[in-house]
């Protein structure tokens, strides 16, 4: 019963004008276009990001959506054309999107130049100038998929779908740094500071997410040891008050790394600071199997949010037609469920996902005995064909 206006703008495949954005809503407030800025990047990125936008299309036809893409340079493609990896222009439209699918920045040909002109600084640029604290990266574990575990079979009979949940602008990263003088010759430090509001954001993008999951949290920290630890502890205790029907657990984050590798299927959502959340989410992520089935988001303060595969451009492969584009894909599944709270979508994306791998069609780097090797652009094709 909904009546719908729409007003659609095409816009060009290079950097576009963000004034030219404008909000779109559904009578009665339920949104039915999203303006979606894309970073295809560098290597690997715009093919990966092209089946990307494939299936996002069959879920805008099949759900009653459209997704309007603005593509805008960013990392070594941006250096080429513009002089810098991340062009203001680019982070205008990011900004007045509804949200950023990044493909992945980098290759040789920009190797040599210095830190700060490198196509990685688009992804540190976009984060600062999105105000991405929060971190998402899932390791889920495909039945179809258990093979490539390197885990024995009987540790992962259970499965394991985790969600790490990571500060990711705070902490030793960005806390004070420097050298001084001592008795012991040179000393050098890198502050471990968070404050009770960063704290506090972090854990309700935590909680809220559990929510959607099997409502379960588990706190990581260093609270017999570190201070910050024993502030970040207090404040997710009185956070977590507020989420009655999440279970939090705290876990020291020796013995998590551990338990990751012991007994995955215990986590739900794990929750951590910056440092802790990149090496566990790595360790975490191992146990899938393949970084080309790795997706992640960051998110802001809003439902802004940007998501990426976890992998790099992969020059090695670049230009092949054998890229895994699932973990884009995820990514964009991602976006559905956080950024727009389109969960029926979102689903629809991971069971076809699940459905092409469990009648054995396979990318290279997932390949294994008796299944069916495909490329790039026919693993879209079969993503797209089971969502209709
Ligand atoms: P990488 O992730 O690009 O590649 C590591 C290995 O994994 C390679 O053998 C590659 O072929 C394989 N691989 C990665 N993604 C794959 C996929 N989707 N399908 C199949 N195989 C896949 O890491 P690297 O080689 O260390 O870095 C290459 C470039 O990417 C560097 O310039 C690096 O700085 C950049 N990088 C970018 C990001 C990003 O954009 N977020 C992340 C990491 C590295």
């Amino acid at each position: 019963g909904f009546k719908s206006f729409c007003i659609t703008k095409t816009f060009s495949l290079s950097v576009g004008n963000a004034q030219g954005f404008k909000k779109i809503y559904l009578k009665g407030g339920i949104k039915m276009n999203y303006k979606i800025a894309v970073v295809a990047g560098d290597g690997i990125g715009p093919e990966v990001m092209e089946q990307n936008i494939l299936v996002l299309n069959e879920i805008g036809k099949k759900f009653g959506h459209t997704f309007e893409y603005t593509h805008v340079l960013g990392g070594g493609c941006a250096i080429d054309k513009y002089g810098e990896p991340l062009p203001q222009e680019t982070i205008d439209i990011c900004k007045a999107s509804d949200s950023v699918l990044l493909g992945a920045v980098g290759g040789w040909q920009w190797d040599n130049l210095p830190g700060d002109k490198r196509p990685e600084r688009a992804l540190l640029g976009l984060r600062g100038a999105l105000g991405l604290y929060a971190n998402l990266r899932p390791a889920t574990l495909h039945d179809a998929l258990k093979d490539a575990c390197p885990l024995k079979p009987e540790l992962v009979a259970d499965g394991v779908d985790i969600m790490v949940v990571r500060e990711l602008t705070g902490g030793m990263y960005f806390g004070e740094k420097g050298r001084k003088q001592t008795d012991m010759g040179e000393a050098a430090y890198d502050v471990e500071q968070y404050s009770e509001k960063e704290v506090e954001r972090i854990t309700r993008k935590a909680f809220e997410i559990a929510r959607k999951r099997k409502k379960h949290v588990t706190n990581v920290d260093k609270q017999n040891v570190l201070e910050s630890s024993r502030l970040w502890r207090k404040v997710v205790e009185e956070v977590a008050k507020d989420y009655p029907e999440v279970t939090l657990e705290h876990m020291l984050v020796d013995n998590c790394a551990m338990q990751l590798v012991k007994d995955p299927a215990q986590f739900d959502v794990v929750l951590t600071e910056n440092m802790f959340g990149d090496i566990l989410s790595d360790e975490a992520s191992m146990v899938t199997g393949s970084i080309g089935m790795l997706a992640s988001a960051s998110l802001n303060d809003t439902k802004f949010g940007l998501y990426e595969p976890s992998g790099g451009s992969a020059p090695d492969i670049a230009g092949k037609g054998i890229a895994n584009p699932i973990a884009t894909i995820l990514s964009a599944a991602m976006m559905l469920r956080f950024s727009f709270d389109l969960d029926k979508e979102a689903d629809a994306i991971e069971n076809a996902v699940a459905a092409v791998l469990k009648d054995g069609y396979r990318t290279i780097d997932i390949m294994s005995e008796g299944k069916e090797q495909i490329g790039t652009a026919q693993m879209g094709d079969k993503i797209c064909e089971y969502i209709k």
